[in-house]
């Protein structure tokens, strides 16, 4: 086989390779993307968990202010009947007293109990808006995942096509071009027909051409590798 050919044919397989690279890469990409919807809607859930906590806690600080002015409550009866029944000036006054004190940490008590209605409310309404992100997350999700599904699908049905095709140009090669070019890619050279570009280097190392190499490649003498190994071509 005429080496021009068989490097035309490498420059082919290559190609092809670098298609199924790319299918690769899309895929991979597309799993990232369907791993960071899952993230999303793994998040809010996580993040509703803590404010329905943050909600219980509310609750059960306002519930022992109100137990706590229920006992005022109870206090005060218990001192209002006392008044009825206490014989000295003296002592009901004290009664008075212990009554007007006990008023006043009542309505401390309601007070708070207001104010933690109200933070209840706000908590509520936070929670009420990360259950509709999530909502939302999840349907994205659903919807995202199945289009992903799809792509991934026409990846696996592109790539399945492309193995037929390298299969192919690999048994029409020279057995000895089809082996190099084997190992290069073996070896984790994605590029192993690379490029001898304008500016001398190769498009695979990136490195220098050593001119004599460059010189034959350009004329067209033989089949020239780069000192990195790989098959040199001249761009049309
Ligand atoms: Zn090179």
């Amino acid at each position: 086989m005429d080496f021009t050919e068989t490097l035309k044919k490498l420059v082919e397989l290559q190609a092809t390779d670098s298609g199924l690279d790319e299918l690769e890469r899309l895929k991979k990409k597309f799993h990232q993307e369907a791993a960071a919807l899952e993230a999303t809607v793994h998040g809010l859930k996580g993040r509703i968990q803590e404010e329905k906590k943050a909600l219980e806690d509310l609750v059960k600080q306002r519930k022992g202010l109100e137990i706590e002015a229920g006992a005022m409550e109870s206090k005060i009866s218990k001192y209002l009947g006392q008044q009825n029944e206490v014989k000295s000036n003296e002592q009901f006054a004290a009664l008075k007293q212990e009554i007007e004190k006990s008023r006043e940490e009542k309505a401390k008590a309601e007070e708070r109990v207001l104010e933690f209605l109200f933070k209840e409310d706000e908590q509520k309404a936070r929670t009420q808006k990360l259950n509709q992100d999530l909502a939302q997350a999840e349907k994205k999700t659903i919807e995202g995942k199945n289009d992903i599904l799809q792509k991934v699908s026409d990846c696996d049905k592109a790539a399945q096509e492309k193995k037929g095709e390298r299969q192919k140009q690999l048994a029409g090669l020279p057995e000895d071009f089809a082996q190099g070019y084997e190992q290069l890619r073996n070896s984790g050279k994605k590029i192993a027909v690379a490029e001898a570009r304008e500016d001398h280097t190769c498009s695979g190392c990136h490195m220098n051409i050593p001119p004599q190499i460059l010189n034959e490649v350009r004329k067209g003498i033989a089949l020239q590798r780069c000192t990195c190994g790989r098959y040199l071509y001249i761009k049309d």
